[in-house]
């Protein structure tokens, strides 16, 4: 009776341990269909898609990017090369586009973007996604004035204009931003010719009323100001953003590459750019180059020389 009894309990003792097993199993099963990684805990929000986009380091769209999840390197300008898939090659020259490639799908609206996280993802229209080509990365510097047939479509952002096809671009960049709770005020955007001659010659006439010289003058107001077809601000190219008394600066160094921006005039490079360090002034390059000079830390004109495109 008792021999029978104690069999009972070890049946019962038995089973429970066969269950408890079944469902474990059924949990790592049930577990590793579903992709679960530790990873993914780092945003439940990003999409299943072949690759994810921190991987890739470009946020597809603004809600998308996670930057904590970028691999370390990436924010690391003195670290060893990341993997060919993480940044993808500088392209040749000839290989830029000019414009927007047909396949890439740009939201027009900030109603489409969530759309997009369901889009799929590959590493080509990533690479696309933000647009680059030989006019990001044009040289205006006061050897390099900007050629007479240049124009330029502008399209509204923020309290200026912009080149349209970095508009879309710069939302993002300030969405993204405001997200993280530093959010960017844009100061000046695009300037017309009329206007920065306007201001150049503003500037030289407070040195002839110091009884300069008109040489000496155009000289002296050159050092702070552009002369009127040597301004970046004049290809709707680079904005000057708000850096005294908000994060928007350390928030710009970490992030500004992702969206295709450089500090165009860094500290320690003035002999080379010509122009004091201004860090409020970020310059779109499309962000091939832009990483690639945050990596390297060198300025544009470095840049353009060492990859051959510096026209002469
Ligand atoms: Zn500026």
């Amino acid at each position: 009776m008792k021999s029978n009894r104690a069999r009972y309990c070890r049946s019962i003792q038995l089973l429970h341990l066969v269950s408890i097993f079944l469902y474990c199993a059924f949990i790592v099963i049930l577990l590793s269909s579903c992709g679960y990684s530790r990873e993914d805990d780092v945003d439940a929000s990003v999409s299943r898609g072949p690759l994810p986009l921190e991987s890739q380091g470009v946020p597809l769209n603004t809600s998308e990017a996670d930057i904590e999840a970028l691999p370390q390197g990436m924010e690391n300008p003195m670290s060893s090369a990341p993997s060919p898939q993480a940044i993808p090659e500088i392209p040749e020259p000839s290989d830029e586009c000019s414009e927007t490639p047909p396949s890439i799908v740009l939201p027009s609206s900030p109603n489409q973007q969530p759309g997009l996280k369901n889009q799929e993802i590959t590493s080509e229209n990533l690479e696309n996604e933000i647009p680059m080509g030989d006019w990001a990365l044009i040289l205006v510097n006061s050897t390099h004035p900007i050629p007479e047939d240049f124009s330029v479509v502008l399209a509204d952002f923020e309290s200026g204009k912009v080149d349209a096809r970095i508009a879309e671009t710069c939302k993002r960049m300030f969405d993204h931003a405001r997200r993280d709770g530093h959010p960017l005020q844009l100061v000046v955007a695009h300037r017309t010719y009329e206007k920065q001659n306007q201001l150049f010659e503003k500037k030289v006439q407070s040195y002839l009323d110091k009884g300069y010289s008109r040489a000496r003058a155009e000289a002296e107001a050159a050092k702070h100001t552009a002369r009127p077809n040597t301004s970046e601000h004049q290809t709707g190219l680079a904005l000057d953003i708000e850096t005294t008394n908000t994060n928007a600066f350390p928030w710009l160094i970490e992030h500004a590459h992702e969206y295709g921006f450089i500090l165009r005039y860094p500290e320690g490079k003035t002999d080379i750019t010509g122009i004091i360090y201004e860090p409020w002034h970020w310059r779109f390059v499309g962000v091939e180059a832009a990483r690639y000079i945050k990596e390297s830390g060198q300025c544009l004109e470095e840049y353009l020389e060492e990859m051959n495109l510096t026209s002469p």
